[in-house]
């Protein structure tokens, strides 16, 4: 039995609504974003939302637009995928990166630790789906003296006079904290609606607005829209209209507008979401939980707790007390099963790019341990029970062979 990792969940209702649009004659951002676009809004009830091509260019998009440059401070987490630094080296700003908790989210201490006069932004990561400590963050960034360090240089900074908190909510749409739904309790949030996400447009992403007074959200989604298309004030859909064609460019924008191809995909995920996709996911990690909940070398990961509520994107399984290198031969006996499985993450300064600025690992303890135990094991809509029992069949198996366990004790 081949069992993918996550494959997204195509069927013929998404394949209707993108020959829908295709057949429409309008086929970039038009009717279906602005759609899309209202449809998070209410899921989320947040300000308002923008939608974009990835969440890649939702990060950069506000990071240009608070004004982040050279000699600015950007706190993240050593654990998460590249992009989430990524786009602070594109800004010339630095990476501060920080440990995180046994959760495998960013630890709040050390947030505190890392804050200096030069900090204009944390982007924590709700890694698998969970949602960070946003209570304490938000706390954090809010306390006098935390304040009274930071050196605004923009009008956009000036008006915040604090750090901002945009969250990597690239796994987390859905999620809930505090009975708010992730998009609602932070500054900015970004969403990824890439292939592998909960959520999928192909290609995408989305980001929510909840800046507090005196910034005006629905003005700044205006201004973003624009932003998004090169600057220029008449979007494609109204300069085509008869007499439309003129146009003004005021400034030299970007150019990461998410398309109606991508939005209609979108439209019949969200419809669905809620009520049969991620109660189709929490089935899937209670179902692994309970599985492996019988053997004492299994950690499992915590999905919900008194004020959280993950999106339930991946299952992050850890082995108590292995090195990187049996994981590694753990996961080489699992793919001879045909099973898919992967690693969430390996920590930024682990690889080239980072280690070579001098990022290095012995300084971010929890993430190594986090990353040395860890296999991700496929979560995804359509996943059956079988291919389930068969996939903890192959960890166990996999797991006594290099641990030399043999399977009576490892049952
Ligand atoms: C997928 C992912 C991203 C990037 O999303 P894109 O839409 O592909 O740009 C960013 N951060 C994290 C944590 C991710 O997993």
């Amino acid at each position: 039995m081949k069992v993918p990792f996550s494959p997204p969940r195509i069927d013929e209702k998404i394949i209707n609504e993108v020959v829908d649009t295709l057949r429409s004659g309008w086929i970039t951002t038009g009717p279906k974003t602005k759609l899309f676009e209202k449809k998070i809004k209410e899921y989320i009830h947040c300000s308002e939302v923008l939608c974009v091509n990835s969440a890649t260019a939702g990060l950069e998009l506000m990071l240009r637009w608070f004004g982040i440059k050279e000699g600015d401070e950007v706190i993240v987490p050593a654990y998460t995928y590249c992009a989430t630094a990524n786009v602070v080296m594109h800004c010339g700003a630095k990476p501060v990166m920080v440990d995180v908790g046994k959760d495998f989210n960013i630890d709040v201490r050390a947030i505190e630790e890392a804050i200096t006069s030069k900090t204009k932004v944390i982007i924590p990561v709700d890694l698998a789906g969970l949602p960070c400590d946003y209570n304490e963050i938000n706390e954090i960034i809010n306390r006098k003296e935390i304040r009274n360090k930071f050196n605004p240089q923009t009008k956009e900074q000036k008006q915040l006079g604090r750090i901002l908190v945009m969250s990597d909510s690239a796994h987390s749409f859905g999620a809930e904290y505090n009975n708010t739904k992730v998009g609602k309790v932070t500054d900015v949030t970004v969403f990824s609606f890439h292939a592998v996400k909960n959520l999928t447009t192909a290609e995408g992403g989305a980001i929510c607005f909840n800046l507090p007074k005196p910034f005006n959200n629905e003005e700044l989604y205006k201004y973003l829209s624009i932003k998004i298309l090169h600057g220029q004030n008449k979007d494609a859909l109204s300069k085509l209209k008869a007499g439309g064609w003129k146009y003004d460019v005021i400034e030299a924008g970007y150019k990461c507008n998410m398309t109606d191809i991508q939005a209609s995909i979108g439209l019949v995920e969200i419809e669905r979401y809620e009520e049969d996709h991620l109660p189709y996911r929490r089935n899937i990690l209670e179902k692994y939980t309970r599985a492996f909940s019988k053997f004492n070398w299994a950690e499992m990961p915590t999905y919900e707790t008194s004020i959280k509520k993950s999106s339930y994107h991946i299952f992050t399984l850890r082995i108590k007390n292995i090195t990187e290198q049996q994981r590694d031969q753990i996961i080489e006996e699992i793919t001879k099963q045909q099973i898919a499985v992967n690693v969430h993450f390996i920590p930024l300064p682990l690889l080239s790019f980072y280690k070579n600025l001098g990022y290095e690992i012995k300084n971010y303890p929890i993430a190594y341990d986090n990353y040395s135990r860890e296999i991700t094991l496929p979560v995804y809509f359509g996943l059956k029970d079988e291919q389930i029992r068969w996939i903890v069949d192959a960890v166990v198996k996999s797991v006594s062979k290099v641990l030399e366990i043999t399977s009576d004790l490892a049952l």
